[in-house]
């Protein structure tokens, strides 16, 4: 598998930390960047560059994404310099991006005319789970891709879970965002209601780490709350994105709309591009 040469398009928060893994486990990987600065740290480390996505795809085996939205994914395959815009059959392109089910389904069935496989495998963690190399990552494919894929997402995940066919992983994808946009709201509300009744923050993020409501992400989220500073990690506007997308693909449960209201005014006060846990910022002010 190791001779299998990668391609890599997308080397922001996620992409950048994900290709370093897997130059560290021994892959060949050219990479592809829209801004061509982002590659640098990866071409210290081994990868090589790409000139055109035609070029990147042209020399690698399997291409993997992993870019802001829908918009950017449809246009990195579909312009007329794209991943679809030459024959490349037998090829296998693996989309790590979170997009729309519907996105998901349209570009398995444009790759499939193209006679490129497609997987479409989005993760669950964040910044420090991709550096780590243990993100959980959902697979939407036939059970041969996902054979197929299984060597690349060992090393970049902790799990891989074959949910089903493409379209599917997206699906979950946005339901595990709907519980973490959940979760971050309800500490941040938690927390300043505490405040405001004479609970410091660093008491209740306390009393919430060392009890049953504890978890990952609160832990996770308790020093960017304790130094009120919001450096992103995961960028609220991709937040905002999600909570839309499930909206779109029927989430119609009695907090949905709110929970998008609020992060997406967030996002409308100038917090889109922090991490999602500046919610709390959005919500600390006067109402
Ligand atoms: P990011 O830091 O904003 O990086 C986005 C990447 O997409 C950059 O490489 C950017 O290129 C590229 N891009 C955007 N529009 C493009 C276009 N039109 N053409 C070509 N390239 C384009 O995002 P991220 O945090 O790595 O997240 C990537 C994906 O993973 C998103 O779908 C996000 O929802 C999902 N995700 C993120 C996290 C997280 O915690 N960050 C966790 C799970 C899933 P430039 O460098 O040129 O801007």
């Amino acid at each position: 598998m190791k001779n299998i040469q990668l391609g890599w398009v997308g080397l922001g928060n996620m992409g950048n930390p994900m290709v370093l893994n897997l130059l560290q486990a021994g892959f060949e990987i050219s990479v592809f960047n829209r801004t061509k600065d982002k590659e640098t740290p990866l071409l210290d480390a081994g990868a090589k560059s790409a000139s055109s996505l035609q070029e990147l795809i042209a020399t690698c085996d399997i291409v993997l994404t992993m870019l802001s939205n829908d918009a950017a994914v449809k246009e990195v395959f579909e312009s007329p310099t794209g991943l679809l815009s030459k024959a490349n059959s037998g090829k296998t392109i693996i989309n790590m991006s979170t997009v729309a089910p519907e996105t998901s389904r349209y570009l398995n069935t444009i790759c499939n005319q193209h006679h490129i496989q497609f997987i479409d495998a989005p993760v669950s963690g964040s910044v420090k789970p991709a550096k780590d190399g243990t993100l959980v990552i959902l697979v939407g494919a036939t059970p041969k891709n996902f054979e197929i894929a299984k060597p690349i997402f060992d090393v970049l995940g902790k799990i891989a879970i074959h949910v089903g066919e493409p379209g599917v992983a997206s699906s979950a994808k946005l339901a595990i965002n709907y519980l973490l946009g959940l979760n971050l709201q309800g500490i941040a509300e938690t927390v300043l209601f505490a405040e405001k009744n004479g609970v410091s923050k660093e008491d209740m993020l306390n009393i919430i780490n060392q009890g049953a409501c504890g978890n990952g992400i609160t832990n996770i989220k308790t020093p960017s709350i304790l130094n009120d500073s919001y450096p992103a990690a995961f960028a609220l506007k991709h937040l905002v994105k999600d909570l839309g997308l499930a909206k779109a693909a029927g989430l119609d449960s009695p907090l949905i709309h709110p929970l998008y209201d609020s992060y997406a005014s967030a996002e409308k006060e100038g917090l889109g591009d922090q991490d999602v846990m500046a919610i709390i910022s959005s919500l600390r002010k006067p109402q």
